[in-house]
């Protein structure tokens, strides 16, 4: 018989971001990539971690620049990694970029 805490309960909302079935390393840098919160070059130089904010392609690697770099291995764009569910190329951006400690 339910009681009346039964009523009160509710099924959980939150659910992990997509992408969470993948190696985690790949998963955090997609989430960095959505919440532009990366360990760019712009924001290292900034932190006094880096001397410079350029990108190994000379162009200065603010959060911008990792959906736009040149050297990416195939072009997206932000709303690539906003959807529900991850595409292939997001998962390829974010394999470039955790590469190379994004
Ligand atoms: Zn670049």
């Amino acid at each position: 018989m339910k009681g009346h805490s039964a009523q009160l309960w509710k099924d959980p909302k939150e659910r992990l971001p997509p992408g969470s079935h993948l190696p985690w390393s790949i998963w955090k840098t997609l989430n960095r990539l959505r919440t532009e919160t990366g360990r760019t070059a712009s924001n290292m130089e900034k932190w006094g971690i880096k001397e410079d904010g350029k990108c190994e392609c000379g162009g200065e690697q603010d959060v911008d620049h990792l959906f736009a770099c040149p050297l990416l291995p195939i072009e997206c764009s932000k709303e690539e990694f906003l959807t529900h569910e991850i595409s292939d190329k997001a998962i390829q951006i974010a394999a470039y970029w955790e590469g190379k400690g994004i």
